[in-house]
């Protein structure tokens, strides 16, 4: 595709991932990024250190030839490892099948290998410290705080969740623009377990570690030098809150309480909660996502969601694969491309919109629920003995074949059902298998 301009605002996982299938097609790609070059400057990634990378944003990576190199940097994680209170852990497996799990990346070392590649290899072009503040969508100008303005043949937001392209069309750039933002009432805080003195793991390497305590609750993923990092999902205010975790005090009777055994194995437990802030976590809905061919929204820019289900840059990976498909049917023919993108993929981010929210209560409360461990227990037998059969979270996490709708409609579905057996049964032994797949192949969606 000769003689076509991109811009990209965004260097993040999105915009740098789209910057490498654009200059593969033989794109100019120009790509701005407010922040620094973090492969020289020590700047954080923002967010969170590490997260889960599954199978929609691992076939993503396999269309430009990455997943290989990602996933030899990952650390698999094949189940949930529950902490009870009294110390007690018990892991539920994700699949019931071999190969399906998902894997602990770090954002950093996937945002600079994508850059590394888009740079050195299809000779995208980088401008980093170039914030944008403003869009124009009628002329599809884009105005840098530097006082830089650039144009290309169209401009694609990849500037996350606080879109600056957004903005502009939220604010007289495109009439009857639909705009919602739901924060959660919960924020998360980041804290580290080091590795032992060996450089060894100090918990089960290859399982994301969950204490769930009904009101709140601490996750743990592996990285590859052994150490965890923790993410304290609490409300921002209120009894149970940041807001009460004053000083070192409070802080300790609090992890005492609730997270005894985590306690041990975080000794700069007091300095990093006090030194690291408390991010926000929200749901960002809009549309439409295009100007017509002038400019696009894409991954969280477009449907940022809270990150309980893993599937945010899953998400956003999966909208880049989509977006090529478009560009390899209809060519540079942005507002075909663009309104079909939208077409597309809309209903699906709202699926994993609403799923990532349920998701939070699944983690927090119902993992500790012996009904839902029940319900897990069955869903893990039945993907053992039925290659047909994909429990929710399989569908959302291993089908990267299946859209986020179909899984959310077929999963709800399934999750009723199942709930509702293992509610009239103790004990998953029990259980005949045969007669609960011919009840969920009579379900009806
Ligand atoms: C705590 C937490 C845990 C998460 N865990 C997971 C997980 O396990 N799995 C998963 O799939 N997802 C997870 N996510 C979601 C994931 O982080 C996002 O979905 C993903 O980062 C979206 O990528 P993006 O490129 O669209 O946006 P971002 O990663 O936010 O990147 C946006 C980029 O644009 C730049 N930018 C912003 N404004 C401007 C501007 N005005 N001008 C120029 N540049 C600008 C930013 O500096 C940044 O580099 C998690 C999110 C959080 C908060």
């Amino acid at each position: 595709m000769p003689n076509q301009k991109v811009i990209i605002i965004g260097a993040g996982l999105s915009g740098s991932l789209l910057a490498i299938y654009l200059a593969k097609r033989g794109i100019e790609v120009e790509i701005y990024e407010s922040r620094g070059d973090m492969r020289k400057e020590e700047i954080s990634a923002g967010r969170s250190i590490n997260l889960a990378l599954s199978n929609r944003g691992i076939a993503a990576l396999k269309e430009i030839g990455l997943d290989e190199y990602m996933l030899a940097e990952a650390v698999p994680m094949h189940g949930r490892m529950i902490h009870a209170a009294d110390g007690q852990t018990k892991l539920l497996p994700y699949s019931g099948r071999q190969g399906e799990y998902i894997n602990s990346v770090s954002r950093a070392g996937l945002n600079v290998a994508l850059m590394n590649e888009a740079e050195t290899y299809v000779g995208v072009k980088f401008y980093f410290d170039e914030k944008l503040i403003d869009f124009d969508c009628k002329t599809g100008e884009a105005r840098f705080e530097s006082g830089k303005i650039v144009k290309g043949e169209t401009l694609i937001a990849a500037d996350g969740a606080g879109s600056k392209v957004r903005d502009a069309m939220l604010h007289g750039g495109v009439a009857r623009f639909d705009f919602s933002q739901k924060w959660l009432a919960h924020g998360y805080k980041e804290l580290h377990i080091p590795p032992d003195a060996n450089g060894a793991f100090r918990m089960e390497k290859n399982a994301l570690h969950i204490w769930a305590r009904r009101q709140f609750m601490m996750i743990a993923l592996p990285n590859t030098d052994g150490s965890f990092t923790c993410t304290l999902f609490l409300a921002h205010t209120g009894e149970t809150s940041f807001e009460q975790l004053t000083d070192k005090k409070s802080l300790l009777e609090f992890f005492e309480a609730n997270f005894a055994d985590a306690l041990r194995l975080i000794p700069t437990l007091v300095e990093d909660f006090f030194a690291n802030p408390v991010g926000n976590l929200g749901t960002v809905k809009c549309f439409p996502w295009n100007v017509g061919g002038k400019s696009l929204l894409l991954g969280d820019s477009a449907h940022a969601v809270v990150p309980f289900y893993g599937q945010g840059m899953n998400a956003s990976f999966e909208d880049c694969r989509v977006l090529n498909d478009l560009i390899e049917q209809h060519g540079a023919d942005w507002k075909t491309v663009f309104n079909e993108f939208t077409n597309v993929r809309k209903e699906n981010a709202d699926a994993i919109a609403q799923m990532a929210e349920e998701n939070f209560y699944e983690m927090r409360d119902a993992v500790a629920d012996p009904v839902f461990v029940r319900k897990r227990e069955l869903e893990t037998k039945l993907e053992h003995e039925f290659p047909d059969y994909f429990s929710k979270y399989s569908m959302v996490t291993f089908r990267a074949d299946l859209p986020y709708s179909v899984a959310k409609q077929k999963g709800n579905a399934q999750d009723n059902l199942l709930m509702k057996i293992c509610t009239e049964t103790e004990n998953v032994n029990q259980i005949d298998l045969e007669e609960v797949m011919r009840k969920i192949n009579s379900i009806k969606t």
